[in-house]
Protein backbone atom coordinates (compact mmCIF):
# COMPACT_ATOMS: atom_id res chain seq x y z
CA UNK A 1 0.00 0.00 0.00
CA UNK A 2 2.87 2.50 0.99
CA UNK A 3 4.53 1.17 -2.34
CA UNK A 4 1.71 2.02 -4.26
CA UNK A 5 0.60 5.58 -2.36
CA UNK A 6 4.42 6.19 -3.36
CA UNK A 7 4.69 5.64 -6.63
CA UNK A 8 1.11 7.81 -7.05
CA UNK A 9 2.34 10.85 -5.39
CA UNK A 10 5.66 10.24 -7.45
CA UNK A 11 3.41 9.91 -10.56
CA UNK A 12 1.78 13.44 -9.66
CA UNK A 13 4.91 15.47 -8.80
CA UNK A 14 6.85 13.73 -12.28
CA UNK A 15 3.57 14.99 -14.32
CA UNK A 16 3.41 18.27 -12.64
CA UNK A 17 6.65 18.71 -12.84
CA UNK A 18 6.42 17.87 -17.10
CA UNK A 19 3.53 20.64 -17.68
CA UNK A 20 5.40 23.46 -15.68
CA UNK A 21 8.91 22.30 -17.75
CA UNK A 22 6.57 22.18 -20.95
CA UNK A 23 4.84 25.44 -20.11
CA UNK A 24 7.64 27.33 -18.60
CA UNK A 25 9.32 26.70 -22.08
CA UNK A 26 6.78 27.87 -24.30
CA UNK A 27 6.62 30.99 -22.29
CA UNK A 28 10.17 31.93 -22.40
CA UNK A 29 9.94 30.61 -26.06
CA UNK A 30 6.89 32.61 -26.81
CA UNK A 31 8.63 36.08 -28.77
CA UNK A 32 10.75 33.82 -30.69
CA UNK A 33 7.73 31.55 -31.36
CA UNK A 34 6.45 33.91 -34.73
CA UNK A 35 9.79 32.33 -35.95
CA UNK A 36 9.51 28.95 -34.96
CA UNK A 37 8.00 26.19 -33.85
CA UNK A 38 10.38 24.17 -32.39
CA UNK A 39 10.50 24.10 -28.46
CA UNK A 40 13.57 24.80 -26.63
CA UNK A 41 14.37 23.35 -23.36
CA UNK A 42 16.81 24.79 -20.83
CA UNK A 43 19.23 22.56 -19.33
CA UNK A 44 21.57 24.07 -17.19
CA UNK A 45 25.00 22.70 -16.60
CA UNK A 46 25.27 21.43 -13.08
CA UNK A 47 29.29 22.32 -13.25
CA UNK A 48 31.19 25.66 -11.95
CA UNK A 49 33.19 25.49 -15.15
CA UNK A 50 29.91 24.80 -17.46
CA UNK A 51 30.98 21.62 -18.94
CA UNK A 52 28.77 18.97 -20.23
CA UNK A 53 29.08 15.20 -20.67
CA UNK A 54 26.52 12.85 -21.49
CA UNK A 55 26.40 9.16 -23.25
CA UNK A 56 24.49 8.23 -26.50
CA UNK A 57 22.31 5.21 -27.33
CA UNK A 58 20.38 4.29 -29.97
CA UNK A 59 18.21 1.37 -31.06
CA UNK A 60 18.00 -0.14 -27.78
CA UNK A 61 14.69 -1.42 -26.63
CA UNK A 62 14.36 -5.15 -26.58
CA UNK A 63 13.51 -6.03 -22.74
CA UNK A 64 17.29 -6.51 -22.03
CA UNK A 65 17.97 -9.04 -24.76
CA UNK A 66 20.81 -8.95 -27.57
CA UNK A 67 22.80 -7.44 -24.76
CA UNK A 68 20.66 -4.56 -24.06
CA UNK A 69 21.53 -4.93 -20.25
CA UNK A 70 25.16 -5.71 -20.81
CA UNK A 71 24.80 -2.26 -23.02
CA UNK A 72 23.49 -0.36 -19.96
CA UNK A 73 26.19 -1.92 -17.42
CA UNK A 74 28.58 -0.50 -19.13
CA UNK A 75 26.69 3.06 -19.72
CA UNK A 76 26.31 2.90 -15.51
CA UNK A 77 30.01 2.43 -15.64
CA UNK A 78 30.93 5.08 -17.76
CA UNK A 79 28.00 7.48 -16.48
CA UNK A 80 29.55 7.16 -13.44
CA UNK A 81 33.36 8.03 -14.52
CA UNK A 82 32.49 10.95 -16.32
CA UNK A 83 29.65 12.37 -14.00
CA UNK A 84 27.18 12.70 -16.99
CA UNK A 85 24.42 15.45 -17.48
CA UNK A 86 21.98 13.73 -18.97
CA UNK A 87 21.39 10.36 -21.50
CA UNK A 88 20.78 10.78 -25.37
CA UNK A 89 18.96 8.39 -27.52
CA UNK A 90 18.60 8.25 -31.28
CA UNK A 91 15.48 6.44 -31.63
CA UNK A 92 14.17 3.23 -32.03
CA UNK A 93 13.57 2.99 -28.34
CA UNK A 94 11.23 0.23 -28.68
CA UNK A 95 11.45 -2.71 -30.64
CA UNK A 96 9.85 -4.10 -32.74
CA UNK A 97 6.80 -1.62 -33.32
CA UNK A 98 7.14 1.12 -30.88
CA UNK A 99 4.70 1.19 -27.63
CA UNK A 100 1.17 -0.16 -28.07
CA UNK A 101 0.02 2.95 -25.85
CA UNK A 102 1.22 4.56 -22.43
CA UNK A 103 0.25 1.49 -20.69
CA UNK A 104 2.29 -1.23 -22.63
CA UNK A 105 4.76 -3.05 -20.12
CA UNK A 106 7.24 -2.43 -22.76
CA UNK A 107 8.76 0.65 -21.22
CA UNK A 108 8.77 -0.09 -18.04
CA UNK A 109 10.76 -3.49 -19.63
CA UNK A 110 12.65 -2.27 -21.64
CA UNK A 111 13.66 1.07 -20.03
CA UNK A 112 12.89 1.67 -16.59
CA UNK A 113 14.30 -1.66 -15.26
CA UNK A 114 17.04 -1.95 -17.20
CA UNK A 115 19.08 1.66 -17.19
CA UNK A 116 18.88 1.42 -13.62
CA UNK A 117 22.84 2.55 -12.82
CA UNK A 118 22.58 5.28 -10.46
CA UNK A 119 24.40 7.68 -13.21
CA UNK A 120 21.78 6.84 -15.74
CA UNK A 121 19.16 8.78 -13.29
CA UNK A 122 19.73 11.86 -15.26
CA UNK A 123 17.54 13.25 -17.96
CA UNK A 124 17.03 11.02 -20.64
CA UNK A 125 16.38 13.52 -24.23
CA UNK A 126 14.81 10.76 -27.12
CA UNK A 127 13.95 11.15 -30.59
CA UNK A 128 11.83 8.74 -32.77
CA UNK A 129 12.95 5.96 -34.49
CA UNK A 130 11.54 4.23 -37.65
CA UNK A 131 10.44 1.03 -35.40
CA UNK A 132 8.70 3.30 -32.71
CA UNK A 133 6.67 5.13 -35.32
CA UNK A 134 5.40 1.16 -36.25
CA UNK A 135 3.47 1.45 -32.65
CA UNK A 136 1.35 4.70 -31.02
CA UNK A 137 3.42 7.74 -31.03
CA UNK A 138 1.36 9.50 -29.31
CA UNK A 139 2.38 7.31 -26.71
CA UNK A 140 5.83 7.42 -25.98
CA UNK A 141 5.56 11.36 -26.49
CA UNK A 142 2.81 11.54 -23.42
CA UNK A 143 4.14 13.16 -19.99
CA UNK A 144 2.40 9.77 -18.43
CA UNK A 145 5.49 8.34 -19.24
CA UNK A 146 7.35 10.83 -17.82
CA UNK A 147 5.10 10.51 -14.65
CA UNK A 148 5.68 6.94 -14.67
CA UNK A 149 9.76 7.64 -15.01
CA UNK A 150 10.83 11.05 -14.49
CA UNK A 151 14.17 10.89 -16.57
CA UNK A 152 11.46 10.18 -20.04
CA UNK A 153 11.32 12.88 -22.50
CA UNK A 154 10.27 12.25 -26.00
CA UNK A 155 9.35 14.86 -28.37
CA UNK A 156 9.25 14.78 -32.43
CA UNK A 157 11.76 17.85 -33.16
CA UNK A 158 13.30 19.99 -30.35
CA UNK A 159 15.90 22.25 -28.60
CA UNK A 160 18.24 21.96 -25.69
CA UNK A 161 20.15 24.42 -24.71
CA UNK A 162 22.62 23.75 -22.46
CA UNK A 163 24.46 27.03 -22.95
CA UNK A 164 27.99 25.91 -24.36
CA UNK A 165 26.45 23.38 -26.30
CA UNK A 166 22.91 24.18 -28.36
CA UNK A 167 21.07 20.31 -29.90
CA UNK A 168 18.84 20.14 -32.30
CA UNK A 169 16.69 17.10 -32.22
CA UNK A 170 15.17 16.29 -35.59
CA UNK A 171 12.39 13.90 -36.32
CA UNK A 172 14.39 12.32 -39.63
CA UNK A 173 11.68 9.35 -40.18
CA UNK A 174 9.03 11.32 -42.39
CA UNK A 175 11.61 12.09 -44.66
CA UNK A 176 12.26 8.84 -45.83
CA UNK A 177 10.48 8.38 -48.93
CA UNK A 178 10.50 4.86 -48.70
CA UNK A 179 7.98 4.43 -45.52
CA UNK A 180 5.45 5.74 -47.51
CA UNK A 181 6.45 4.37 -50.98
CA UNK A 182 6.87 0.99 -49.83
CA UNK A 183 6.03 -0.05 -46.18
CA UNK A 184 5.92 -3.41 -46.83
CA UNK A 185 4.33 -5.26 -43.73
CA UNK A 186 4.45 -2.56 -41.70
CA UNK A 187 1.43 -0.09 -40.80
CA UNK A 188 3.14 3.59 -39.54
CA UNK A 189 1.09 6.21 -37.44
CA UNK A 190 1.20 8.77 -39.70
CA UNK A 191 -1.21 11.23 -37.49
CA UNK A 192 0.26 14.09 -36.32
CA UNK A 193 2.44 14.74 -39.44
CA UNK A 194 0.40 15.26 -42.80
CA UNK A 195 0.20 17.22 -44.87
CA UNK A 196 3.98 15.36 -45.33
CA UNK A 197 5.28 18.14 -47.71
CA UNK A 198 3.96 20.80 -45.14
CA UNK A 199 5.32 18.95 -42.00
CA UNK A 200 8.92 18.92 -43.84
CA UNK A 201 9.23 21.96 -44.81
CA UNK A 202 8.47 23.56 -41.54
CA UNK A 203 10.94 21.68 -39.85
CA UNK A 204 13.93 22.95 -42.19
CA UNK A 205 12.49 26.17 -41.60
CA UNK A 206 12.97 25.83 -38.04
CA UNK A 207 15.98 23.85 -37.52
CA UNK A 208 17.48 26.58 -40.43
CA UNK A 209 16.07 29.85 -38.69
CA UNK A 210 16.88 28.21 -34.98
CA UNK A 211 20.88 27.22 -36.04
CA UNK A 212 21.15 31.28 -37.58
CA UNK A 213 19.79 32.71 -34.10
CA UNK A 214 22.06 30.20 -32.28
CA UNK A 215 24.86 31.98 -30.47
CA UNK A 216 26.32 28.23 -28.91
CA UNK A 217 29.71 27.68 -29.03
CA UNK A 218 28.56 23.92 -29.80
CA UNK A 219 26.43 23.00 -32.12
CA UNK A 220 24.85 19.20 -32.09
CA UNK A 221 22.07 18.07 -34.38
CA UNK A 222 20.20 14.83 -33.22
CA UNK A 223 18.29 12.37 -35.95
CA UNK A 224 17.57 8.66 -35.86
CA UNK A 225 18.72 8.31 -39.58
CA UNK A 226 21.81 8.63 -40.86
CA UNK A 227 23.38 11.43 -43.15
CA UNK A 228 26.33 9.68 -44.07
CA UNK A 229 26.88 6.18 -43.19
CA UNK A 230 28.68 2.73 -44.49
CA UNK A 231 25.99 0.69 -42.29
CA UNK A 232 23.69 -1.42 -43.89
CA UNK A 233 21.21 1.48 -44.38
CA UNK A 234 23.75 3.76 -45.84
CA UNK A 235 23.43 7.28 -46.07
CA UNK A 236 19.46 8.55 -46.09
CA UNK A 237 19.45 10.64 -49.49
CA UNK A 238 16.57 12.93 -48.68
CA UNK A 239 18.73 14.29 -45.87
CA UNK A 240 21.96 14.22 -47.62
CA UNK A 241 19.82 16.54 -50.11
CA UNK A 242 17.79 18.57 -48.18
CA UNK A 243 18.71 18.28 -44.46
CA UNK A 244 23.10 18.49 -44.85
CA UNK A 245 22.98 21.92 -46.70
CA UNK A 246 21.48 23.32 -43.68
CA UNK A 247 23.56 22.19 -40.95
CA UNK A 248 26.64 22.66 -43.11
CA UNK A 249 25.87 26.26 -43.87
CA UNK A 250 25.25 26.87 -40.30
CA UNK A 251 28.39 25.54 -38.71
CA UNK A 252 27.07 22.50 -37.08
CA UNK A 253 29.70 21.03 -35.65
CA UNK A 254 28.27 16.73 -35.25
CA UNK A 255 25.80 14.91 -36.64
CA UNK A 256 24.58 12.19 -33.98
CA UNK A 257 22.00 9.14 -35.10
CA UNK A 258 21.21 6.14 -34.63
CA UNK A 259 18.87 3.24 -36.99
CA UNK A 260 22.38 1.30 -38.53
CA UNK A 261 23.07 -1.47 -35.46
CA UNK A 262 26.55 0.00 -35.29
CA UNK A 263 29.36 2.34 -33.64
CA UNK A 264 30.45 4.76 -37.02
CA UNK A 265 32.60 7.69 -37.24
CA UNK A 266 32.18 9.35 -40.68
CA UNK A 267 34.60 12.71 -41.38
CA UNK A 268 34.98 14.05 -44.99
CA UNK A 269 38.17 16.02 -45.43
CA UNK A 270 38.00 19.94 -45.27
CA UNK A 271 34.36 19.37 -43.83
CA UNK A 272 34.11 20.22 -40.33
CA UNK A 273 31.06 18.36 -39.63
CA UNK A 274 31.08 15.17 -38.07
CA UNK A 275 29.06 12.28 -38.35
CA UNK A 276 28.20 9.78 -35.55
CA UNK A 277 26.59 7.10 -35.53
CA UNK A 278 25.28 5.44 -32.48
CA UNK A 279 23.07 2.37 -32.89
CA UNK A 280 24.58 -0.39 -31.08
CA UNK A 281 22.38 -0.31 -27.71
CA UNK A 282 20.97 -4.01 -28.23
CA UNK A 283 21.04 -6.08 -31.45
CA UNK A 284 24.13 -6.18 -33.67
CA UNK A 285 26.53 -7.99 -36.10
CA UNK A 286 24.77 -7.55 -38.88
CA UNK A 287 27.93 -8.23 -40.69
CA UNK A 288 27.03 -5.50 -43.69
CA UNK A 289 29.64 -3.05 -44.52
CA UNK A 290 28.52 -1.02 -47.30
CA UNK A 291 31.56 0.30 -49.84
CA UNK A 292 32.83 3.55 -48.78
CA UNK A 293 35.56 5.73 -48.89
CA UNK A 294 38.04 4.38 -46.79
CA UNK A 295 39.68 7.80 -46.08
CA UNK A 296 36.25 9.25 -44.73
CA UNK A 297 35.84 5.94 -41.79
CA UNK A 298 37.07 6.83 -38.44
CA UNK A 299 35.47 4.19 -36.92
CA UNK A 300 33.43 0.91 -38.41
CA UNK A 301 32.48 -1.49 -35.17
CA UNK A 302 29.81 -3.44 -36.56
CA UNK A 303 28.69 -4.80 -32.74
CA UNK A 304 27.26 -3.40 -29.63
CA UNK A 305 28.15 -0.10 -27.68
CA UNK A 306 27.61 3.39 -26.92
CA UNK A 307 28.97 6.92 -27.21
CA UNK A 308 30.14 9.26 -24.89
CA UNK A 309 30.45 13.60 -25.70
CA UNK A 310 32.17 15.99 -23.21
CA UNK A 311 32.03 19.22 -24.16
CA UNK A 312 34.07 22.56 -22.83
CA UNK A 313 34.12 26.14 -23.74
CA UNK A 314 36.72 25.14 -26.24
CA UNK A 315 36.84 21.17 -26.54
CA UNK A 316 34.45 18.43 -27.40
CA UNK A 317 36.13 15.44 -27.14
CA UNK A 318 34.02 11.85 -28.06
CA UNK A 319 34.53 8.25 -27.38
CA UNK A 320 32.94 5.10 -28.14
CA UNK A 321 32.85 1.83 -26.11
CA UNK A 322 31.94 -1.96 -27.09
CA UNK A 323 29.77 -4.19 -24.60
CA UNK A 324 32.53 -4.39 -22.27
CA UNK A 325 33.41 -0.83 -21.53
CA UNK A 326 36.76 -0.64 -23.84
CA UNK A 327 37.29 2.44 -25.80
CA UNK A 328 36.88 1.59 -29.19
CA UNK A 329 37.87 4.92 -30.68
CA UNK A 330 38.39 8.29 -29.58
CA UNK A 331 38.52 11.70 -31.05
CA UNK A 332 38.49 15.25 -29.88
CA UNK A 333 38.84 19.04 -31.79
CA UNK A 334 39.34 22.39 -30.80
CA UNK A 335 37.20 25.49 -31.28
CA UNK A 336 39.71 28.22 -30.66
CA UNK A 337 42.23 26.33 -32.62
CA UNK A 338 40.23 24.52 -35.51
CA UNK A 339 42.31 21.71 -34.93
CA UNK A 340 41.56 18.16 -34.16
CA UNK A 341 43.70 15.52 -33.10
CA UNK A 342 42.90 11.84 -33.59
CA UNK A 343 43.78 9.35 -31.14
CA UNK A 344 43.99 5.31 -31.54
ZN1 LIG B 1 15.82 2.64 -37.36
Amino acid sequence: MENKSTMNANLLFFSALFLVLVSCCSLSSCAADADHELRRLQHASAKADGSLSFLVVGDWGRRGTYNQSRVALQMGVIGEKLDIDFVISTGDNFYDDGLTGIDDPAFEESFSKIYTAPSLQKQWYNVLGNHDYRGNVEAQLSPVLTGLDGRWLCMRSFIVDAEIAEFFFVDTTPFADKYFTDPEDHVYDWSGILPRNEYLSNILKDVDSTLKESNAKWKIVVGHHGIRSAGQHGDTPELVSQLLPILEANDVDLYINGHDHCLQHVSTPNRPIQFLTSGGGSKAWRGVVMPYDPSEIKLYYDGQGFMSVQITPSQVDIAFYDVFGNVLHKWGTSKDLYSTTMYM
